[in-house]
């Protein structure tokens, strides 16, 4: 009988130390709130971890919100009397029917080829991009780098398609939240378009991509394989546990890459309390995979045309600021570019996504350090977040059968902004500075490899 009390102790003792209490002991809710009742939102994210999901303006003064709370939230909600409707009231049954799903549906990979009918988890996304170069041409170089380590020494994947002669470079970044998984699936889509899958585009193929498909490794790993994080969102940096007198779970642990990224230290929307999921570090760049991103940002600034970081979920176009309520200067000219977009992504079906082109900083309340306003000030004029389709009541985890279609209006949407943004007076360039560039490659942070083929393609290109 002792043995088995105490195997029960140590059973309760396990799952306490992995946050599986906390992450079980939530319910996910919606809730259309007034300022007042925001306050009250935001207050219970401070004090006892809810997440908010995601929210928009639903009306004037009116915001939807998505959230996961625990019991001591939900019970202080009503004590307020803000009225919630539960969207997912059994989490365990949620996360273990979506593990389940994963591992008994078909494969992501068939003969090396995703096949965009499963979830492609870490090590296949590092394969299939590691086993894309071999498409090469004469004339286009594809190639992959390893940009940085994540905390826990995964590698950072960046494919890279360089065209002989040409400048100017499109860049697009996905999973910098773990739980995103469409995010990930889409840029994946993005390389089996551009490169492994014939010339059907042959406009997109006259421009560079560096398409980075997983910021994050350690968030996607473990929320899409470990049991316990599936609603893992920072990176997995434990330095940033919260201190006990918090009320939240290990799986709370770690930085939000996307408020790690501030610049003239603006500390706006920021969050100090590590229990909450826009918890911004101590310092900006103080994360290697920010630290990553930053440095290809910075140093192919002068010829890259667009950036865009996938996130989900919205769907919305988003465009800077998003430090400040203000929009950017030059905002029509992203709106204009973005409403391409969206055209294009609504030819895709006859019910396909509708996208809201929004202005970051007016829909979402003043936030720093966002990757998008990071790259807008470093001078790329084209600078977006995507969030992508929201899956229902499965918020972040589109169904198995939604990948391939979520993918293929995301890819006809970043086709559009990408082919309009070509045609603009920023004409293609040629290779002017790029000399340069290599010269900084090989002397930039240790990380950013020196790639030898690349220096050699390029060799060859201003040889032509
Ligand atoms: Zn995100």
């Amino acid at each position: 009988m002792n043995f088995y009390i105490l195997l029960l102790f140590l059973i309760l003792k396990q799952s306490k130390s992995n946050g599986y209490h906390a992450l079980y002991d939530t319910k996910i809710a919606e809730a259309a709130v007034d300022k007042h009742d925001w306050q009250i939102l935001w207050q219970e994210r401070d004090e006892n971890g809810l997440d908010i999901l995601s929210f928009h303006k639903e009306a004037p003064g009116i915001w939807l919100v998505t959230f996961r709370a625990r019991p001591i939230s939900l019970r202080n909600l009503r004590r307020y009397d803000i009225k919630y409707r539960i969207i997912v009231n059994n989490m365990r049954r949620h996360i273990e029917f979506l593990l389940e799903e994963i591992k008994e549906g078909p494969p992501s990979i068939e003969m090396g080829n995703a096949t965009f009918l499963n979830y492609l988890n870490f090590d296949e996304v590092v394969e299939y991009v590691e086993s894309t170069p071999r498409f090469s041409t004469p004339y286009k170089l594809i190639s992959t780098e390893v940009i940085g380590r994540s905390v826990q020494n995964r590698s950072i994947p960046m494919l890279r398609i360089d065209n002989a002669g040409v400048n100017d470079t499109i860049v697009v970044e996905a999973g910098m939240h773990g739980r995103e998984w469409i995010s990930v699936m889409t840029a994946v889509y993005l390389i089996a378009k551009l490169v492994r899958e014939g010339d059907d585009f042959p406009e997109l193929g006259r421009l560079n991509w560096f398409i980075i498909p997983c910021l994050n490794p350690d968030g996607y790993y473990h929320s899409l394989q470990i049991e316990g994080y599936t609603f893992h969102r920072k990176n997995l940096n434990v330095e940033y546990c919260p201190p006990k007198q918090y009320n939240c779970s290990i799986e709370s642990c770690g930085v939000d890459l996307n408020r790690n990224f501030a610049f003239h230290d603006i500390k706006v929307g920021i969050h100090g309390n590590p229990c909450v999921g826009t918890y911004g570090g101590r310092r900006s760049f103080s994360e290697p995979e920010s630290q990553a991103l930053q440095s290809i940002l910075k140093l192919y600034k002068d010829r890259i045309k667009m950036f865009i970081s996938l996130h989900s979920y919205g769907p919305f176009i988003l465009y800077p600021w998003s430090y400040k309520k203000e929009k950017c200067n030059d905002w029509k000219d992203l709106v204009r570019a973005a409403r391409k977009a969206v055209k294009a992504i609504q030819s895709v079906t006859f019910n396909a996504t509708h996208y809201k082109i929004k202005n970051i900083g007016t829909e979402f309340g003043p936030t720093a350090g966002c990757v998008e306003d990071y790259a807008k000030h470093l001078g790329i004029k084209y600078s977006y977040r995507m969030e992508l389709q929201r899956a229902g009541n499965r918020v972040f985890m589109p169904k198995l059968e939604n990948i391939k279609n979520f993918c293929k209006e995301n890819f006809y949407g970043i086709a559009a902004l990408a082919m309009h943004i070509s045609k603009q007076p920023e004409k293609l360039g040629m290779m002017k500075g790029k000399a340069k560039d290599v010269k900084e490659v090989k002397s930039s942070q240790d990380f950013v490899k020196p790639n030898i083929l690349y220096i050699m393609f390029l060799y060859g290109a201003l040889l032509n």
